[in-house]
């Protein structure tokens, strides 16, 4: 059994083995080359390649293709073409031409372009990206070659995800090069690699039907805090049930078809919470996989009777969502981010280290832009981790190591002989890279070999986060690499002065201490740390001019593709919010307002009755809870104009502060009403019944 599953890891891919078997040895040699080096694809083998994939694709049940690109909704997208091609009356063949496979255009009018595309234009464009290779999805009826693609507007700006970040691996793959010259490094390959967990929530889907919040916004705008959630901390970690494990299974063996590493599985933190992570691997690949990723469990729990939902936030008092991206440089396949066996390799480590906490210090502020998101808004920010402030965690070894650079003195911790750590000629300490020494709470944590960012929202694609970091990164080596050249005399000295500067310019984003704690934002502030606690706040960034200039120079995004991304943002997240708004509103009125109405009028009568009757009994408990449903009632009616109000004025503070207040009010009367009666399926529900 285990055989025939491992004998089909990557059976869905037109892989190396299925280029080699179904292309002519040149052309196969020919893409393999540019799959592996990113180099551009000699058009004039084109043909070739597409016949090819053709054939391979048709052999598993494929009859139509489509151009698989990211757009700026978050999600991905899709147009099919048949292989169809009429020779005659009644007559047909299955083609697929070089021309198809490497370009295509798309109606773009319906996908977001934040101003870019003027509406006498609405064409779109895709292109070929052949480092990340084709498969095909299958459905009951057949097959449908996927070829991953960039997507951008008739005037060339980039109106997706995997563009900018192709640009960023650009430029970072540059930027590395040059600090390795520095180095008297050999010429080799650079490979930034993305490892990102993913967590996820699974309901029943008969409850999820019952749940119109659900149904349109994704989280639950209503519901009382079950007796029991997550404070036994039974879940994490906990046996799988069998229905789950059935729907993990399921999708790991679709994963494993897809050639995604899907490696570890395990429950979360919060009921009915769950993870999946891959691992790691080349970062554009990566990045795709996890969008394929979030489709199989999206269809794999439909198929299941149950509900996929990657909302960051789905129930309110449980823990969120969200999306580790576990992320590292190698350079000729050795890991940058690894404490190396030797000083030079010491140096270089400590080197990139740096770069990244300058980086991350310098421009926290873009780093935290992207992850804006209405839905992460209810993590970052909110009363979880991470927080919102950006902020790096590197452990004590790391500590103890920074503060012998910045004092120029040796303070080593374990062993540590006195005297001054000399970058380039000593070695480092041995760092544990085991789990005991990690903080949670913190946003940006090194963990041994690789920075977890731990900020992206569980629905967002990795791209965006992975883009931003990889430019500042890039940013950051080469303002090293500047100085570096501009300084005389012996290396090892002047890397070793440089050091200690950027320690001392740079630490202060540097905190282990308790990121979910009250005094962490006041700290920060102090320390001069930015604070961006929603999404207006944190998209600013974006038209910054010296973050402008900074995507600019890298060629990453230009100023009017950063600011189309601001304004996509925005309207996003305000549509967002009324959507919620709305469907709240709703739900007030019209689901729970008659179940209030006719409850408290019951208890009315009943009230009246057992007066009249002059009853000695119950009219203490009636009277009681009669008052305390009027009250309800009466609330109700006022907080749903309010909320009615703010939506009508469009401000969106006003919508979210209106939405908190009904929902406060319906929380209780959720725990006051009839359990029978109450139309909702509710919180202990839905989060324990598997
Ligand atoms: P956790 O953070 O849950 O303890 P792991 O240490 O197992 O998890 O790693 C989490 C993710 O980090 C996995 O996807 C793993 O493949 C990935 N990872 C490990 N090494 C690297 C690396 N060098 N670059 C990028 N990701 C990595
Ligand atoms: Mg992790």
């Amino acid at each position: 059994m285990s055989d025939t599953i491992m004998k089909g890891y990557g059976e869905d891919v037109f892989s190396e083995k299925a280029i080699r078997k179904f292309l002519p040895k040149q052309v196969a040699a020919k893409l393999l080359a540019t799959m592996r080096d990113g180099k551009p694809l000699d058009p004039s083998i084109a043909d070739a390649v597409a016949a090819g994939m053709k054939d391979w694709a048709v052999g598993k049940g494929a009859t139509h293709f489509t151009h698989w690109f990211q757009p700026l909704t978050g999600g991905t997208a899709e147009k099919h073409d048949a292989f169809l091609e009429p020779t005659g009356p009644a007559q047909a063949v299955q083609r697929f031409s070089g021309k198809n496979l490497i370009g295509g255009e798309a109606d773009a009018s319906s996908f977001p372009s934040g101003g870019l595309r003027s509406t006498f234009e609405a064409r779109g464009y895709t292109a070929w990206d052949p480092t990340s290779p084709a498969f095909v999805k299958r459905h009951e009826n057949g097959a449908t070659l996927c070829i991953p693609t960039a997507f951008c507007s008739f005037t060339g700006d980039t109106l997706d995800m995997k563009t900018p970040l192709l640009r960023s691996l650009q430029a970072l793959t540059r930027a590395m090069e040059r600090l390795m010259a520095k180095f008297s490094q050999p010429k080799a390959h650079v490979e930034v690699t993305l490892g990102a967990e993913q967590e996820y929530f699974l309901v029943d889907r008969r409850f999820y039907l019952k749940r119109p919040d659900l149904l349109q916004t994704g989280r639950t705008v209503f519901g009382a805090a079950p007796a029991k959630h997550q404070q036994l901390d039974d879940h994490y970690f906990g046996a799988i049930k069998p229905r789950v494990l059935k729907f993990m299974t399921e999708v790991e063996q679709r994963l494993w078809q897809l050639g995604i590493p899907a490696k570890t599985r395990h429950n979360e933190v919060a009921p009915a919470q769950f993870e999946l992570a891959p691992m790691f691997e080349d970062l554009n690949l990566a990045v795709d996989h996890n969008m394929l990723i979030m489709e199989v469990l999206r269809q794999t729990a439909e198929s299941n009777g149950l509900v996929c939902l990657l909302h960051e936030k789905p129930f309110k008092g449980v823990n969120g969502s969200g999306k580790h991206c576990n992320w590292s440089v190698a350079y000729g396949g050795r890991n940058l981010l690894t404490p190396g066996a030797n000083p030079r390799e010491n140096a270089i480590f400590l080197t990139v280290l740096l770069a990244v906490i300058r980086a991350i210090d310098k421009h926290a502020d873009i780093l935290r832009m992207s992850t804006a998101g209405a839905g992460n808004d209810h993590r970052l920010g909110a009363n979880e981790a991470p927080p919102a402030i950006i902020s790096i965690f590197l452990g004590d070894e790391l500590n103890a190591v920074l503060d012998s650079i910045e004092s120029g003195t040796r303070q080593m911790r374990r062993g540590g002989k006195g005297g001054k750590l000399r970058v380039g000629v000593d070695t480092l300490p041995v760092l544990p890279k085991d789990t005991t020494d990690r903080n949670r709470t913190s946003p940006f944590a090194f963990t041994g070999n690789k920075f977890e960012f731990r900020a992206p929202g569980s629905s967002q694609n990795c791209a965006q986060s992975q883009m931003v970091l990889n430019t500042i990164v890039a940013e950051s080596i080469d303002a090293i690499c500047d100085k570096l050249e501009a300084m005389k005399g012996d290396f090892n000295e002047n890397l070793q002065e440089l050091l200690q500067r950027l320690v001392k310019a740079h630490r202060r984003v540097v905190f282990s201490g308790d990121g979910y704690s009250s005094n962490w934002p006041k700290e920060a502030a102090k320390r001069g740390l930015p604070n961006l606690h929603d999404t207006p706040a944190a998209l600013a960034p974006l038209r910054d001019p010296a973050n402008i200039a900074l995507f600019e120079k890298y060629g990453v995004l230009s100023k009017t593709e950063m600011l189309s991304r601001w304004e996509i943002g925005h309207e996003d997240y305000l549509r967002r919010v009324r959507i919620e708004a709305s469907v709240s509103l709703e739900i007030a009125r019209s689901m729970v307002r008659p179940v209030v109405a006719d409850e408290f009028s019951r208890l009315a009568a009943a009230l009246g009755q057992a007066k009249s009757d002059g009853l000695k009994f119950g009219i203490r408990g009636l009277t009681a809870l009669s008052s305390k449903l009027g009250a309800g009632l009466d609330d109700l009616h006022v907080k749903c104009d309010r909320l009615e109000t703010a939506l009508a004025r469009k401000r969106h503070e006003a919508q979210i502060a209106a939405m908190n207040d009904l929902r406060r009010t319906v929380d209780r009367l959720e725990c006051l009403v009839d359990d029978s009666r109450w139309p909702l399926p509710k919180y202990r529900e839905i989060l324990f019944v598997h």
